[in-house]
């Protein structure tokens, strides 16, 4: 059950399960906010640096995957700054009229924050330009020949727009970001931190081995990491003696079939399928798709990059190919044919 790719417990993507602590565990200062140094440092300097000159914050576009702490850090943003954060998404704004709407509703100096901002269309964006650029609002009046246009100010504010994919932002859209930074993978170490921190916001008690467990697993992000936290104390609980050590951190996990690099059956399940039925690649995603039940874009988006990024997976113009280490993980012995790596 945890591994249906709906309920899946290590997908990244967040889900209602983790609203309820969600609040409580965002750091809401710079100095909570753990890892991610370098994106720290430079932020810090355009926050001074636009306070001390009393303006806005030039805006600010965050990538890379999901529960890296993109909405996390719009958020101390908006703190820092000493104003008020409005949060959507792109897909949330359907219409010209839905961000006109969100625009003139903004105070002076105000964040807005839009998760998958590359999923705007076009026409939505459009309003969006002359806003990021002038602080205006372009109005058309009328229809046909008599149609004309009206520019309204807009309080000056700033657009935190965070995406999983840069590549698909429009480039008019990605230049009129003064700052982009790229969230980057946490390490073990910082996932400790992260998982102690949250420990003891929830009152949970958990040893240094508990934490190292469950950081280990988590595929350098710390909303899976706060999430296999919560599913551990609930075994700690219920077959444990209530603190996460190592033994039951590792009971709890090995119950959640997640395995020593944070893959889950799915994850395995993937890997078997292409050395099995397409001797490891290469193999187009669709057929991989069908092969397992998913669809692409879940594989896409949500399996795909930490296979990548271990080393299991690699993408070729051909198709999808498991690696030798993929092959080793799994204890699979590498067909000869297959030395191309
Ligand atoms: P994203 O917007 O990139 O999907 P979120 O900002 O929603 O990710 O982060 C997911 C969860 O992970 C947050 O609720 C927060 O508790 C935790 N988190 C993210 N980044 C950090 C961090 N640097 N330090 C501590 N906790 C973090």
């Amino acid at each position: 059950m945890y591994n249906d790719s709906e309920n899946r417990i290590i997908a990244p993507e967040y889900s209602a399960e983790d609203s309820e602590t969600e609040l409580s565990l965002r750091p809401k200062s710079l100095s909570e906010y753990i890892g991610q140094e370098k994106v720290k440092e430079n932020m810090k300097v355009y926050i001074d640096a636009a306070r001390m000159r009393g303006e806005g914050l030039d805006h600010v576009l965050l990538y890379g995957p999901p529960g890296l702490g993109k909405t996390t850090l719009a958020g101390i943003i908006a703190n820092e700054m000493g104003v008020s954060i409005r949060v959507t998404s792109g897909p949330a704004i359907e219409k010209q009229g839905d961000l006109a709407a969100l625009l003139t509703n903004l105070n002076e100096g105000d964040v807005l924050f839009i998760d998958e901002v590359h999923r705007l269309n076009r026409s939505v964006e459009e309003v969006l330009y002359p806003a990021m650029e002038d602080s205006a609002l372009d109005i058309i009046i009328g229809k046909g020949p008599s149609a004309r246009s009206i520019r309204l100010e807009l309080p000056n504010f700033t657009l935190v727009g965070a995406t999983t994919r840069a590549g698909q932002l429009s480039a008019p859209l990605r230049d009129r970001f003064g700052v982009v930074c790229r969230l980057e993978i946490y390490t073990p170490e910082e996932l400790v931190q992260i998982v102690r921190r949250s420990s003891r916001i929830l009152g949970i008690v958990i040893d240094e081995s508990g934490a190292v467990e469950i950081a280990a697993r988590s595929r350098g992000t710390p909303r899976i990491a706060n999430r296999l936290l919560k599913r551990a104390r609930d075994f700690a609980q219920v077959i444990g003696d209530g603190v996460i050590d190592h033994k039951n951190a590792k009971r709890a996990l090995d119950r959640m079939e997640i395995d020593k690099l944070g893959l889950d059956s799915v994850d395995r399940l993937l890997l078997t399928a292409m050395i099995n039925n397409y001797n490891g690649g290469p193999v187009g995603l669709d057929t991989i798709a069908a092969a397992i039940g998913e669809e692409s874009i879940t594989i896409e988006d949500v399996y795909e990059p930490y296979l990548m990024q271990i080393g299991f997976l690699s993408r070729t113009p051909r198709g999808r190919v498991v690696t030798p280490a993929g092959y080793r993980h799994l204890g699979i012995q590498m067909p000869d044919q297959q030395t191309l790596f």
